[in-house]
């Protein structure tokens, strides 16, 4: 508990003003709820002894007092301390996002999106719930219970060691029951994701669903597990019933041996009326204070699980950051180099001792199988993953002596599996490029062959694009994507098939223009389709992570090997479909 508190030490001490508030505040009316069951006390005391009405007055005026200066501070303790610890879940929600932006793709590889979400969503919370709320009543609880206590000792102590006797069976019963209504309480809410990332799936994937007639199957599905959250929710309904009967009674019992021993000793005269009554008040300010101990720890239990898992994550370092001393790097001309390169993704070879040069301006393409290891390659330029062995080489420096953003900035990526955002087409294309101007988006959007279909959507530019572009066409995504990686004006430009689903007159077309744009530029295009690759400078195939042919397009017809295969079955392929 001390660590995590060490851990938040910082925040705590930015919010110290707030802390030190409202624990005052706390304090005060701590004191102010103390003092009200000895000034009743007093009062009744007063009214055994001869009526004096002065006094009964004076005495009631002090309650009401008393009674509002407890409201006011009360009413401050919570908005401060409570606001407190809405100001650090703020500031730490703030701080995971800003370090999530900076984590490299190999940690979102290892933690699921789900669990990162709720990381950053219910775990935050739990940890607002232990600064907030659990900080509060636990001061509170100790405070009320010092006080109470005290005053009671020093009026009768054996009187209130009796009374005392169920407290810590309180505590227990709460402690215990809390624990157990919180693992049914967890299952629930794990249940519950479940259930929706069921109806997720089912919702998102609708069209498959219905493409493979599995509707009654994914009924009897949902179903199952429907049925299980209510047997689980019923299960939670037996405990949390059985705890509240169970506290009232040792809380009864509670008040049972004070009116037993409190009257017995009143009528030996041990104890004046008044402050029987003032023991009896007392009692039920510390039925709370015992109650609320259970939950308290409960609290603080969870939030420091949680603090653990949010700082598991914080704790994550980028593998790809920028070195001590990056080299500036403004205008690159584009000269790539890859030495030796081998690349393994958890003990499998995707690039096996890969060497290749690609001149400044010119124009490549890399064709070969699916899982040849084409993506592998160009997402080293960039630099979103490290080689296992070997350099990568921009203008003749190694890529991890430049700043990450620098060198990124300068390249126009266009993935294989292209991500838009649920945003208008306009704020898609202009992604990261802040400045862009109508013209500009436009410009892009022709250059990307998207503008006849974008002059076919009735709100044009302003469309907005469903989650995941789902109201966009195949095509029309990947040329969005194109659009965007066009935009920045990239010195160096990678298509990774990123024209796959664009018919070949399209791509033709879209080719045509982007020649003319990256000229002197830096191309690469992979594909498996001839079509596309078969002006460019130079040609590698690729084959099991290494580059097994490479040249121009009628150098490659010439050695008759996989890229002469591909041409051939092709050509057919569009011979078959022009009869
Ligand atoms: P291509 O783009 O030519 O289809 P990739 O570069 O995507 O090929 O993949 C090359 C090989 O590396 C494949 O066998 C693939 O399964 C594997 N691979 C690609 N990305 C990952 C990854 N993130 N983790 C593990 N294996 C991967
Ligand atoms: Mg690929």
């Amino acid at each position: 508990m001390r660590r995590s508190f060490q851990k938040l030490s910082p925040y705590l001490w930015r919010y110290r003003r707030g802390l030190f508030l409202g624990m005052g505040a706390l304090i005060v009316k701590d004191i102010a709820a103390a003092i009200q069951p000895l000034i009743l006390g007093a009062g009744i005391d007063s009214l055994t002894r001869g009526f004096a009405i002065s006094k009964v007055l004076w005495l009631s005026v002090l309650l009401v007092v008393l009674s509002a200066i407890k409201g006011l501070f009360q009413y401050w303790m919570r908005v401060i301390l409570i606001g407190m610890s809405r100001d650090i879940e703020y500031d730490l929600r703030n701080s995971l996002f800003e370090h999530l932006v900076t984590l490299s793709s190999d940690f979102y590889s290892r933690y699921r999106t789900g669990d990162i979400m709720a990381r950053a969503t219910n775990d935050l919370s739990a940890v607002r719930m232990m600064l907030g709320p659990g900080l509060m009543y636990w001061t509170e609880t100790m405070l009320t219970f010092i006080l109470a206590a005290g005053v009671m000792a020093w009026v009768d102590w054996p009187l209130t060691l009796v009374a005392l006797i169920p407290a810590p069976l309180v505590s227990l019963v709460v402690v215990l029951f809390g624990r157990m209504i919180h693992t049914r309480f967890e299952k629930i809410q794990g249940m519950f994701s479940d259930i929706s990332s069921r109806v997720q799936e089912n919702l998102a994937g609708v069209r498959v669903v219905r493409a493979y007639v599995q509707e009654d199957a994914e009924l009897k599905n949902f179903d199952r597990l429907n049925e299980e959250y209510v047997k689980r929710n019923i299960s939670l309904a037996r405990a949390s019933g059985m705890f509240m009967p169970l506290l009232q009674a040792l809380i009864g019992i509670a008040f049972l041996i004070v009116l037993w021993a409190g009257g017995s000793r009143l009528l030996a005269h041990k104890l004046s009326l008044g402050n029987f009554v003032m023991f009896n008040v007392y009692m039920g300010m510390l039925v709370w204070p015992m109650i609320a101990l259970g939950w308290v720890v409960n609290l603080m239990q969870r939030g420091n699980a949680s603090l653990a898992r949010i700082y598991e994550m914080i704790e994550e370092r980028p593998t790809i950051a920028a070195p001590a001393n990056p080299k500036p790097l403004v205008d690159v001309r584009g000269e790539i180099e890859l030495r030796n390169v081998t690349m393994q993704y958890g003990g499998m070879t995707a690039l096996d001792n890969v060497s290749l040069q690609i001149p400044a301006g010119s124009t490549i393409a890399i064709v070969g199988h699916t899982g040849s290891g084409k993506s592998t390659l160009v997402h080293l330029i960039p630099r979103m993953m490290d080689p296992t062995e070997g350099t990568v080489l921009v203008d003749g420096n190694d890529v991890r002596d430049y700043s990450p953003g620098d060198l990124r900035s300068q390249i126009g990526f266009v993935p294989q599996e292209t991500f838009l955002f649920s945003a208008s087409l306009a704020d898609n294309i202009a992604f990261g490029v802040k400045t862009a101007t109508k013209e500009q988006i436009e410009a892009a959007a022709t250059l990307a062959g998207l503008s006849s279909d974008i002059a076919g959507f009735p709100k044009g530019f302003d469309t907005m694009v469903g989650e995941r572009g789902i109201t966009l066409s195949g095509g029309q995504k990947q040329r969005t994507a194109i659009a965007r990686a066009v935009l920045r004006n990239p010195r160096i430009l990678i298509l990774d098939d990123a024209l796959s689903s664009v018919d070949t007159l399209t791509e033709e077309r879209i080719l045509t223009g982007l020649q003319e744009m990256m000229h002197g530029r830096t191309t690469i295009l992979i594909s498996h389709r001839v079509s596309t690759v078969r002006h460019a400078d130079r040609i590698f195939v690729l084959e099991h992570g290494a580059i097994v042919e490479q040249g121009n397009h009628s150098d490659l017809i010439g050695k008759g090997g996989y890229y002469a295969g591909l041409y051939q079955k092709q050509l057919l392929e569009e011979e078959l479909e022009a009869i």
